[in-house]
């Protein structure tokens, strides 16, 4: 799938991280601890959905979506298979892709809510570009079990941990919504772990490749 700015006009799932915000602006919801949580839930649900895209695309099932003063203002899924790019992980494009598209200002001081905890060359992007709050759903060690391939077994709080400056690390968040993603994919896969395009002709299945 192809990345897109969310502007809070659109018709897109993206409608959904507003409603929050109204309901935060008109105190509807109790307390700040719970409006936190139910942002970090539906900003999370986006990802995920994202993911959905990203698999329905042919693509690994990863979903990101970058969030500015509790706004979301960009989605990005994985896109390693459509591009041949072993590095389009959904944060890097995200990253990379926002940045273009929006000003470089955008990542500073941000937060991404990650559908799969990012790996140690996401979390790295994820620090140069100034994020400075990571949340995930399901966590590496899930995505190797359900998912299996390659594993670079460093978890995202242990790339930031002392990181200057801080980065906070939260999650899992929905890990069972973002399994099921997962879980799809891993049905669909036919056991090619490759980074890269298919072999022609197996084009239309969903391939297991590394978890990002
Ligand atoms: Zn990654």
């Amino acid at each position: 799938m192809k990345p897109q700015p969310v502007p809070a006009s659109t018709a897109s799932t993206v409608d959904t991280a507003s409603t929050v915000d109204t309901a935060d602006a008109s105190g509807t919801v109790a307390g700040p601890h719970r409006d936190d949580r139910e942002a970090d839930a539906t900003h999370m649900r986006r990802a995920i959905a994202v993911a959905r895209d990203a698999l329905a695309a042919g693509n690994m099932p990863y979903g990101a979506v970058l969030v500015v003063d509790g706004r979301a203002v960009f989605a990005a899924g994985n896109e390693q298979r459509s591009t041949g790019d072993c590095t389009a992980h959904a944060e890097t494009v995200l990253v990379r892709r926002a940045r273009e598209r929006l000003g470089a200002a955008i990542t500073q001081g941000a937060t991404v809510y990650a559908s799969g905890e990012p790996c140690a060359m996401c979390c790295g992007a994820l620090f140069w570009a100034g994020v400075r709050r990571v949340v995930y759903a399901a966590s590496q060690a899930e995505m190797a079990r359900v998912l299996g391939g390659d594993l670079l077994p460093v978890d995202a709080r242990s790339v930031f941990a002392g990181s200057a400056p801080p980065v906070q690390v939260d999650g899992p968040l929905l890990e069972a919504e973002s399994v099921a993603v997962l879980e799809q994919a891993a049905r669909g896969a036919q056991g090619d772990r490759s980074c890269g395009p298919s072999p022609s002709g197996s084009v239309d299945v969903p391939r297991v490749m590394r978890p990002t």
